[in-house]
């Protein structure tokens, strides 16, 4: 609670004492009119990190969002003389419910067409602030907007206005903040990074999208009524796709998903212009090229350059990787044999899968019992991967049917899939590159799902021991895999690593059952070696697995039931040995290039 805030103090402090340092007189004021400004830019520029810097969505319609606010605010408080707090409540609900519907209607598409649609809607709602005279007042606008009072006392100066904006600005940087440790902004994360996998971890894509949306609707409109409320007018031709655009660069300039960096790229967006006008004309070329070039030459941001200066600056602490065989010798390598059940967990009967032409499963058979280390082998483009796919819920079958512990889950979501308790890793590893190891496993380990939006934003202290609680279990396994890099970005680890990496956050959450595709592939002898223990040591933890692997000896000591596929179909069955042996498998590998145990 007290660790986030101490971060912001230093932030907060150098934004409280600003007008302070400015000259007096109307320079002062002058100043301290843009530095309202940009508090009311700021809070609405947050709303785009939410949207654009943790979901990776497009969107240029921030400022008709900004606009909503304004107009419902200024409507409510001038037109119907609603009490100002009331009337910036209803102003955020309303722009929230706008960013829902907008949302809902626009995001199963592409991003290509998100960004039309969105410039579409920004356009329309210029277009009916501007002639909506009964409503809006037209062109006109709308004047003697309110300021608050609070308490009884009145905040109508600019200076106290000032007090009041940087008030809603650090809250907003607080809710984006703590956004982005809980469980819905670890979802929005993962979704940027990787969708498949998202889904493949519980994460329900769209609704999680729309949420974003909606999130960076209502700051949006909050960030409007602070405009409105400070400007104390209104019209129209502020609300411009030409504002969107102007959002999206503050976000871009200050670092997309950096707070500090998006309010400090609010400023600069926000002056720029002020400190060049005495360039004339050609002002606007000028601010458009200097927005290019930091676009350009600082891919993240103003704050991440002064984030990566500092950083140099500090002797850099390089952690070591764990050398292959340490990773083996932190594990219990005298693990039992593991002892299969009769108990049926997964059954697949009849499982068909067409593409196009291509028909990778073929009325495939298969069960796998609690406690087992069942394998799927077979030479390359056998259908081993789709049937996990199919399995996981990422293809549709065309046939047949998946039961697991009783439950069918045929054409099941993958976050369905992934409810009932199956998780699973991917033959090209997919971890989200841009987290880091721990963030990695901790979207694993909130794919369990407790606490909801609701609960993070306004039951704070649910919200912190859920994330304590995510942290600390993903540490745990990581550690029990013999893991230790925890904040090294996923996308700078080592091959085998990133494999480890994955397979803890498959089963930090305590999944019934385990699917690994091709676990071994482009693993050293070491790394393999170490890969085997780890199998052992999950299997000892009780999870069942179903795992595909194409390296027979790195299968012969751990599986306890074999199944052997060729050009979709199961060719043989039994233990490793039994199949290894059978005359039908020999043949289906003679002339691949793959060794025999
Ligand atoms: P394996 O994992 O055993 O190597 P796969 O399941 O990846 O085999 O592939 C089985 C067959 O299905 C191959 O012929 C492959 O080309 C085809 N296939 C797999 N995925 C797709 C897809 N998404 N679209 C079209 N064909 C696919
Ligand atoms: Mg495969």
């Amino acid at each position: 609670m007290i660790k986030p805030i101490l971060k912001f103090l230093p932030f907060l402090i150098v934004l409280a004492l600003l007008p302070l340092m400015l000259p007096a007189g109307r320079l002062g004021a002058y100043y301290l009119t843009l530095l309202i400004l940009t508090a009311s830019y700021a809070v609405a520029a947050l709303g785009l990190t939410v949207l654009l810097g943790y979901s990776g969505q497009i969107s240029l319609a921030q400022a008709a969002f900004f606009g909503i606010g304004a107009y419902t605010f200024a409507i409510l408080g001038v037109h119907d003389g609603v009490p100002f707090w009331l009337a910036a409540i209803a102003a955020v609900a309303v722009a929230a419910v706008f960013g829902l519907v907008l949302g809902m209607i626009s995001l199963r598409l592409a991003s290509h067409y998100l960004a039309l649609v969105t410039i579409g809607f920004q356009i329309i709602t210029q277009l009916v602030l501007a002639n909506w005279h009964a409503l809006t007042g037209g062109p006109d606008g709308i004047s003697n907007i309110p300021r608050p009072s609070l308490f009884g006392f009145a905040l109508q100066t600019d200076e106290q206005f000032y007090w009041v904006s940087l008030a809603v600005l650090a809250l907003a940087a607080y809710v984006v903040y703590r956004l982005r440790n809980s469980r819905l902004g670890g979802a929005l994360l993962a979704l940027r990074e990787d969708e498949i996998a998202a889904a493949a971890y519980g994460i329900s894509v769209f609704r999680t999208k729309v949420m974003a949306f909606s999130i960076a609707a209502a700051l949006g409109g909050l960030g409007g009524v602070l405009y409105a409320s400070g400007s104390l007018y209104i019209s129209p031709d502020v609300f411009s796709f030409y504002q969107s655009v102007s959002f999206f660069a503050m976000v871009l300039v200050g670092g997309r998903e950096s707070i500090v960096g998006t309010i400090l790229g609010s400023g600069l967006v926000t002056f720029l212009p002020e400190v060049l006008r005495f360039l004339q004309s050609y002002t606007v070329a000028v601010y458009g090229l200097l927005i290019v070039v930091v676009v350009l030459f600082l891919p993240n941001g103003l704050y991440g350059a002064l984030a990566d200066g500092v950083g140099f600056l500090r002797s850099r602490r390089t952690a070591g990787a764990a050398p292959a065989e340490q990773l083996a010798a932190t594990i219990a390598t005298t693990a039992p044999r593991p002892v299969a059940t009769s108990e049926t967990l997964l059954e697949i009967k009849d499982l068909t899968k067409r593409f196009g032409g291509v028909t990778a499963v073929n009325g495939l058979n298969l069960t796998v019992c609690k406690g087992d280390v069942a394998v799927l082998i077979g030479p390359n483009g056998s259908g081993k991967t789709t049937v996990l796919n199919v399995l996981s819920g990422i293809y549709a079958a065309n046939g047949g049917g998946i039961v697991f512990r009783g439950g069918t889950i045929t054409n099941a979501s993958p976050n369905q899939v992934h409810a009932a308790g199956i998780s699973r890793t991917f033959q090209n590893i997919r971890l989200f590159p841009e987290l880091t190891a721990l963030e990695n496993v901790v979207v694993g380990y909130f794919s369990k799902g407790t606490v909801g939006l609701a609960g993070t934003l306004l039951s704070v202290p649910r919200g912190y021991r859920e994330e304590r609680e995510a942290v600390a279990k993903a540490r745990e396994t990581l550690g029990a895999l013999g893991f230790s890099r925890f904040d090294v970005r996923a996308k700078h680890l080592p091959y085998g690593q990133q494999r480890i990496v994955e397979i803890a956050r498959a089963i930090v959450a305590g999944p019934t059952l385990l699917l690994l595709d091709e676990p071994a592939a482009g693993m050293n002898h070491e790394e393999t070696a170490a890969l085997s223990s780890i199998l052992y040591r999950i299997h000892e933890l009780g999870l069942t697995m179903l795992l595909i692997e194409h390296d027979m000896s790195f299968v012969a000591s751990v599986a306890t039931r074999a199944y052997v596929m060729d050009f979709g179909q199961k060719i043989s069955e039994g233990s490793v040995q039994s199949v290894l042996a059978d005359p039908a498998v020999i043949k289906a590998y003679l002339g691949d290039d793959v060794e025999y145990a």
